[in-house]
């Protein structure tokens, strides 16, 4: 999955994106000559979804992982807590279903505490963590 890109990337990454998409669908429209207007669309409605899934996890993941430059501070013990990677978890939106990841640290001295950096309104608990 991609990290921090430039907008100017992450608009290039949906360019190419949309064209797979466009490309897909001429083709399954030249193996379907005989499609109504609403078999086309339910073709469309389809990839529009998968499209728009991979999309919004471009705006948002390319944007910020919620990794950190400065190691945060444990709320219990006040130690620098350590990254331990970045966790993945899934929306199932409106518009699609998205995978997004987030940087994920853990306090090396108090069990069980862990830290999803605040400061995004797609923090975990939105979707559920896999
Ligand atoms: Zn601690």
């Amino acid at each position: 999955m991609s990290r921090s890109q430039s907008r100017t990337r992450r608009q290039a990454a949906f360019v190419e994106e949309a064209k797979r998409m466009y490309a897909e669908l001429e083709d399954w429209y030249d193996e379907h000559p005989e499609a109504s207007f609403g078999e086309i669309e339910a073709e469309a409605r389809q990839r529009r979804r998968a499209l728009m899934g991979k999309v919004l996890a471009q705006l948002v993941n390319g944007r910020d992982t919620g990794s950190q430059v400065e190691l945060p501070k444990c709320k219990r013990c006040g130690d620098e807590m350590e990254f331990e990677g970045y966790r993945e978890w899934r929306i199932h939106g409106l518009e699609g279903d998205t995978r997004l990841e987030r940087a994920y640290y853990v306090c090396p001295d108090c069990e069980g505490e862990t830290l999803f950096p605040p400061g995004s309104e797609t923090e975990p608990g939105d979707g559920s963590l896999e």
